[in-house]
């Protein structure tokens, strides 16, 4: 089964499924309390003002793809962010399946990350199957560019030498609305053309639009309408592949944190937190293990995807493996069973 993975950067859970949100009791509260270091206090009551449009109007394709349809299966999961809800812990958290102690990711510059023992979702793929075909587009250069904080995405030069893994980050002179443009652009031709076999494709600009003007805003729907169509043009391409190539698509879109209603987050409020993974399989039946997932974690995300996918590791196990351990300087041995 192939794989899209969607990461929409800062979009609240309730304004894009206010059905499941309301419905499921796994949406209603954190399932894991923050560390108070990280807090900021109660829940902030955000509600979408009354004059806002139904939801239905700005979001319907990640409506769709959690709905489903007779012949394809589609639900959405309730996830829970773990505080310091900043983008760079939230989406290493998502993509590596290490918690933000493990890959010491905890604000958005990677001080000190240890993101080279915990390869991201698609070096787990091509570390499952070495001939694995792999593509990550992003806005944000802390996904792909080797030049930016990070980047999550491992750059395994050469698969891209052979074009095996292909990374692509937009000129970001024109504003990240444009840049997003052409992320969408670049990764739906890829998709559609070349079918890799794992894809993760970002976009920021709901994220831009909430620090700007907050998540009670027309300019935040609007930007949740832009990548909901950029979504559609994914999932158009990789439909068009099943239709008529029979290819076995998997596409799960999630996101890091929402906003607060003046923009903004961070900490640990309800509404900054909650998260989703949604998920939708083309032309078929769920993943026994995405049907049967009741609330995740986001550093549950990884390892559930790949379980879905089929991608199982390789294992290697020993004492002290990965530690570094000098040896004392005490000289030379004398016993000859071990002099050389
Ligand atoms: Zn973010």
């Amino acid at each position: 089964m192939k794989l899209l993975l969607i990461c929409l950067d800062g979009v609240r859970a309730d304004l894009v499924f206010p059905e499941a949100v309301a419905a499921d009791p796994s949406f209603a509260e954190p399932d894991h309390p923050s560390d108070p270091r990280f807090g900021a206090g109660a829940h902030d009551g955000t509600t979408p003002p009354d004059e806002a449009p139904r939801p239905a109007a700005f979001a319907p394709t990640l409506r769709r793809l959690a709905t489903g349809n007779a012949l394809s299966e589609g639900r959405v999961i309730p996830m829970w962010m773990t505080p310091p809800t900043d983008s760079g812990p939230g989406w290493a958290s998502i993509l590596t399946g290490a918690t933000h102690e493990e890959c010491n990711v905890w604000w958005n510059e990677f001080v000190g990350h240890d993101l080279a023992r915990n390869p991201d979702l698609l070096s787990r793929v091509f570390f499952a199957n070495p001939k694995a075909r792999t593509l990550a587009a992003a806005t944000w250069d802390a996904f792909t560019d080797p030049a930016g904080p990070g980047p999550i995405i491992h750059q395994r030069v050469d698969q891209q030498r052979t074009g095996q893994h292909q990374l692509f980050h937009p000129d970001l002179r024109r504003g990240i609305t444009a840049a997003d443009a052409a992320v969408c652009q670049w990764a739906s031709w890829k998709l559609l053309h070349e079918g890799p076999d794992a894809a993760v494709v970002y976009f920021e600009g709901v994220d831009a639009a909430g620090h700007k003007y907050g998540a009670d805003s027309e300019e935040y729907r609007a930007a949740i309408s832009r990548v909901d169509e950029h979504t559609r043009y994914l999932v158009k391409a990789v439909s068009e592949r099943h239709e008529q190539l029979g290819e076995d698509w998997l596409i799960a879109v999630t996101t890091d944190h929402g906003h607060k209603a003046a923009g903004g987050h961070g900490e640990d409020e309800v509404e900054v937190r909650r998260s989703f993974l949604a998920v939708h399989r083309v032309g078929g039946r769920l993943p026994d293990a995405v049907r049967d997932a009741s609330s995740l974690r986001s550093h549950q995300v990884m390892g559930l995807l790949l379980e879905a996918i089929g991608a199982r590791q390789g294992s290697l196990d020993a004492p002290g493996l990965g530690v570094l351990t000098d040896i004392e300087p005490v000289g030379p041995t004398r016993d000859l069973a071990f002099e050389w």
